[in-house]
């Protein structure tokens, strides 16, 4: 396939009104495991990238420096966990990508694959930790296997998010072993955690992007 520079800005801005349509669905779970604001923090993240995207960005037209700028835009709004986890899946995934303006499958495959292993190296939590590892790694795994073996973008990602829905899922079992809910020891289990739910969204929201 083939992914614009005018894409990746299109997806963010999905990204962005998905985060706003969800924000207190993902406050919600966060009352249950945490401080309650899950929601507004990758709110304000995205807000401030969609400042950019619509400004600085406007005419922009390398993807790695548009991944690159919108993970920085979002490591500086954001105050909590998720700000530099985020934005270093962002910038990692930037880092792919430089000077192309269009990518295509082997470049995306690359993009997600440096964005999964990014969240891990700065967040230090695998999988059964009750983190967006849940979500991202089976989903990083799941997805390199399939793509080593095919070749085809939409086809591995498609394929992945299942593994990425049931590792999320899987959260609401689990003890929390990271992070502010971590505190709660065994009264963190029963509740789905909220960072593992946005992280399927923003991969969710990216097959919907390529589908169509
Ligand atoms: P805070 O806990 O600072 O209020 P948020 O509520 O925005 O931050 O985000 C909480 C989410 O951050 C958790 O649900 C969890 O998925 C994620 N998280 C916390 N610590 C880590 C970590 N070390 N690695 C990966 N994800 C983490
Ligand atoms: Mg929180
Ligand atoms: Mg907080």
């Amino acid at each position: 396939m083939e992914f614009t520079s005018a894409d990746l800005k299109n997806y963010f801005d999905e990204v962005i009104e998905m985060i706003e349509e969800e924000k207190d669905y993902l406050c919600e779970l966060d009352r249950k495991l945490g401080d309650g604001d899950h929601g507004v923090t990758m709110s304000i993240g995205w807000q401030a990238a969609k400042e950019m995207i619509d400004g600085d960005l406007k005419d922009e037209d390398d993807c790695g420096k548009i991944s690159m700028i919108v993970g920085k835009t979002f490591l500086n709004a954001v105050g909590s966990s998720v700000g530099p986890l985020y934005a270093t899946g962002l910038m990692r995934g930037a880092k792919t990508v430089k000077k192309k303006t269009v990518l295509n499958d082997d470049d995306l495959a690359e993009y997600w694959l440096a964005f999964v292993n990014g969240v891990q190296e700065r967040g230090q939590a695998k999988a059964g930790d009750k983190t967006m590892m849940d979500t991202l790694e089976p989903f990083g795994e799941a997805f390199q296997v399939k793509f080593e073996s095919a070749n085809e973008f939409i086809p591995a990602f498609d394929h992945a998010l299942g593994f990425a829905r049931k590792g999320m899922e899987s959260t609401k079992e689990m003890i929390s072993q990271k992070g502010r809910s971590s505190r709660l020891g065994e009264r963190s289990v029963g509740f789905q955690d909220p960072g593992a739910t946005s992280a399927y969204l923003m991969l969710l929201t990216f097959l919907a992007y390529v589908k169509n």
